[in-house]
């Protein structure tokens, strides 16, 4: 059984926004993307095109339709990753020691040389962050891009995680969370950031921000109402050169 770090000098992690992901998936090939490129053998597929396709993906979304106590049904959409967990029970349930916990920045990674394909860690971890490659019979998971961040051969700005980078709702942040000024930290005590199922005793690095409330709206509304009223008696502006233009035609 491999042994976790008791501390690390960095805790290297993400911050999702479940109040503004639209659930694109635009993170999710990113990273498979990334990944697939750039990262030893490609994360594998498996009958791509076929009636029951499969494949390896180390960021996946899932969607939701939540009903609050009032107001409508709202759309969740939830991405999930590797957390990079402070106590990862992956770690410390490899008999290899091929999945470890990083000192210096605090990421968890898989040595694919060490791994014997067991797949012990994908039961430990209880958010079902890891993926058996099926073809090359070893573990992946999120490497919170590795390759990128300390990527000296790339511009500054590419310097972070291929999900953050391509995310366009600006749902997704990086930062080191060992850091209370950081962007991530402040992002998590302005906005209640909370941890993924914190009962199981994994110490989550990555956390999640709540979807903000929605506005309650009192009975029915046609959304099209405003539209079919006239706009002024006498228009002015605008609506008054629209007015004349059409009178034209
Ligand atoms: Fe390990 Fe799962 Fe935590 Fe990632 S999320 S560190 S795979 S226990
Ligand atoms: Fe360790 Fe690989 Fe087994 Fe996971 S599948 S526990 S990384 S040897
Ligand atoms: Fe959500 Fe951003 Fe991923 Fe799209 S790219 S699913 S908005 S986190």
């Amino acid at each position: 059984m491999t042994s976790l770090p008791t501390s690390t000098e960095r805790k290297l992690g993400l911050v999702i926004d479940l109040d503004t992901c639209v659930g694109c998936h635009a993170c999710v090939i990113s990273c498979k993307g990334w990944n697939t490129e750039n990262y030893g053998a490609p994360l594998s597929d498996q009958n791509p095109y076929g009636a029951d396709p499969s494949g390896t993906f180390l960021n996946r979304v899932h969607s939701y339709e939540v009903q609050p106590a009032q107001g409508a049904a709202q759309l969740i959409h939830f991405p999930k990753s590797c957390l990079h967990c402070e106590d990862a029970p992956c770690v410390t349930v490899c008999p290899t020691g091929a999945s470890y916990k990083r000192t210096e920045d605090g990421i968890v990674l898989v040595n694919e040389s060490d791994c014997i394909g067991c797949g012990l860690c994908a039961w430990a971890c209880p958010y079902g962050a890891r993926e058996l490659d099926a073809d090359e019979g070893v573990m992946k998971k999120c490497t919170l891009c590795v390759d990128r961040i300390y990527n000296e051969n790339l511009p500054e700005e590419d310097r972070e995680p291929a999900c953050v980078r391509t995310c366009p709702a600006g749902a997704r942040h990086f930062g080191d969370f060992a850091d209370p000024e950081s962007n991530v930290s402040q992002l998590v005590a302005e906005r209640d950031g909370f941890d993924l199922m914190p009962e199981q005793g994994t110490k989550p690095v990555n956390k999640y921000l709540p979807p903000r409330p929605k506005d309650q709206l009192d009975g029915e509304i046609d959304v099209l109402a405003p539209l079919l009223v006239p706009v002024a008696e006498n228009p002015t502006g605008f609506f008054a050169w629209l007015d004349k233009t059409l009178d034209r035609l």
